[in-house]
C-alpha cells in the first residue's frame, strides 16, 4: 500500500493540486527516511499496547514537533502542520510503513483541537505550546464508578468557593493518569440536577493537592488505567472550558473530535504489518491466510477513504454520528486484525499481547453497542 485512495465524490485534482501533493509525499518521504533511525523503528515494530516506549515517544515528538508536523490537523497559526485529510492519511500510513513509534498524545488528539476550537485566547496560549513541546501531558476524567456508557449519571462534585471549586468523589479507568500533568474532566456543579444538566467542564493539574492515583493492572499484567481520587482538590474555576452548567456540551463536542480518531488508518497498517510478520516468522504462507490478509487490507482502504469523506463532509452523518462510525468501524478492524494475527502465530508472544492490547478498543471512548446506538438514532431508527 502506497497510502494514496480514490473515492469517488472527493473533488478531482488539478495538475497543480498533482505536482504540490507529489512534492509533498517526497518531502515526507524524505523527511521519514532520514529522521527515522533504526532504533526508532525497532521500538515502533515492538510496540503492543497504544504507544512505543516513553523514550522512542519523546525522541519521536521532538523531531516532528521540530519540523512542524507534530499536530497534523491543527491550524499552522496554532503551530500545528494544517494538513488535509489526503495529506494527513499520507503522512499515517508513509510513518506506519517504516515503523514509525506510535504516539498515543491525548494532548495533540483531543484537548488540544478541543481548546482550538472553545478555549479563550488565554487557554489557547498557555496550553497549545506545552502540548506541542511536551511538557503537558493529558488524561480524560469522564468515566466513574456509577457512570461509563450513561456518562451524564456522573457525580463528582465541584463545589463553589470563591474564584475555585472544590472537587470531591473519584474517576475511574482513567488512561495514563500516572504520568499525566493535566487532567480535562467533567464534574457536578449544580448538586440538585441529574443528567447533562449543572455540569462543568474542568481543566486540572494533577499535582494539586489532594489528588491521588492509583492503578488498575490489566489482566495481562499492562498498567495504563487509574482510579483517581478528589479529596477537597482545590481548582480555578476560570480553567474551563463552555458555561457553568453547560459542561455536557462541551463533552460532546470533545467526543465528537475523540472518537474519530482513536484508532488510525496508519495504526491498522502497523497491526497488518506485524501480523504478516508473525506468519512469516511461524512459517505459515497459506493461501487462506494471504486471502484474509488481503481482505483485511481492503476493509482499512475502505475505512481511509471513508476517513477522507468524512473529513470533506461527503458522509452525509453530521459530525457526532460519523465519528462514532469510524470509532466502530476502526477499533472493530483493529481486533480483527490482531486475531488474524495469533491465529497465524499462536504461539508468538508478541502476537498474544497485541490480541490481548485490543479487546479493550470497543469499550472505551464508548462501547460498540452505544456507537451503533448512536448510528441507529441518526439513521431515523425508532
Ligand atoms: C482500557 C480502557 C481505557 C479507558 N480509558 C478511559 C479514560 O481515559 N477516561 C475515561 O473517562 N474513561 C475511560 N475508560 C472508560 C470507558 O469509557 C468505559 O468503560 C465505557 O464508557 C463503558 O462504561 P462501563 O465500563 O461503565 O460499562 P457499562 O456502561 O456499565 O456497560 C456495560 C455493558 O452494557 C452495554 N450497554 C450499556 N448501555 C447500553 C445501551 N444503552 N444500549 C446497549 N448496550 C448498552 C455496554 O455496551 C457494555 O457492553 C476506559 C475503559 C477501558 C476499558
Amino acid at each position: 500500500m502506497d497510502g494514496s485512495f480514490y473515492m469517488e465524490g472527493l473533488p478531482a485534482h488539478t495538475s497543480d493540486e498533482d505536482a504540490a501533493s507529489a512534492a509533498f509525499r517526497a518531502a515526507v518521504d524524505a523527511f521519514l527516511d532520514t529522521e527515522l533511525t533504526e532504533d526508532l523503528r525497532a521500538a515502533g515494530r515492538a510496540t503492543t499496547g497504544l504507544k512505543s516506549a516513553s523514550w522512542a515517544c519523546k525522541v519521536w515528538r521532538e523531531k516532528l514537533n521540530a519540523r512542524g508536523w507534530y499536530a497534523p490537523t491543527w491550524p499552522v497559526e496554532h503551530g500545528g502542520a494544517g494538513w488535509s485529510a489526503e495529506q494527513r492519511l499520507y503522512f499515517e500510513n508513509a510513518s506506519a510503513m517504516r515503523d514509525a513509534p506510535i504516539l498515543m498524545n491525548s494532548g495533540v488528539r483531543t484537548i488540544g483541537p478541543l481548546i482550538i476550537e472553545a478555549g479563550t485566547p488565554a487557554q489557547k496560549a498557555h496550553y497549545l505550546p506545552a502540548i506541542l513541546n511536551g511538557e503537558h501531558e493529558w488524561c480524560q476524567g469522564f468515566s466513574e464508578p456509577q457512570a461509563g456508557s450513561d456518562l451524564s449519571a456522573l457525580s463528582l462534585k465541584a463545589e463553589r468557593d470563591g474564584d475555585d471549586f472544590i472537587l470531591t468523589g473519584s474517576k475511574i479507568w482513567t488512561s495514563f493518569a500516572q504520568q499525566a500533568t493535566h487532567m480535562f474532566l467533567l464534574a457536578r456543579c449544580e448538586p440538585e440536577t441529574h443528567g447533562g444538566k449543572g455540569l462543568v467542564f474542568l481543566l486540572v493539574e494533577m499535582d494539586r493537592p489532594g489528588i491521588e492515583v492509583r492503578p488498575i493492572r490489566f489482566i495481562d499484567g499492562e498498567y495504563e488505567t487509574n482510579e483517581v481520587f478528589f479529596n477537597g482538590v482545590r481548582t480555578p474555576a476560570a480553567n474551563r472550558i463552555g458555561e457553568i452548567g453547560g459542561g455536557w456540551k462541551t463533552a460532546k463536542q470533545l467526543m465528537a473530535i475523540a472518537r474519530g480518531n482513536n484508532t488510525t488508518t496508519g495504526l491498522l497498517r502497523r497491526a497488518m504489518r506485524a501480523a504478516r510478520r508473525g506468519a512469516a516468522a511461524a512459517g505459515l504462507t497459506s493461501p487462506s491466510l494471504q486471502m484474509r490478509l488481503a481482505e483485511l487490507d481492503m476493509r482499512i482502504d475502505t475505512l481511509e477513504a471513508l476517513d477522507a469523506c468524512t473529513d470533506n463532509g461527503l458522509t452525509g452523518l453530521n459530525t457526532a454520528p460519523a465519528a462514532s462510525q469510524l470509532k466502530l468501524l476502526a477499533t472493530e478492524l483493529h481486533q480483527a486484525i490482531t486475531e488474524a494475527g495469533l491465529e497465524a502465530a499462536p504461539n508468538s508472544d508478541f502476537a498474544q499481547a497485541k490480541y490481548l492490547a485490543t479487546r479493550a478498543a470497543t469499550i472505551y471512548s464508548g462501547t460498540s453497542e452505544v456507537h451503533r446506538n448512536i448510528l441507529a438514532k441518526a439513521i431515523g431508527c425508532p
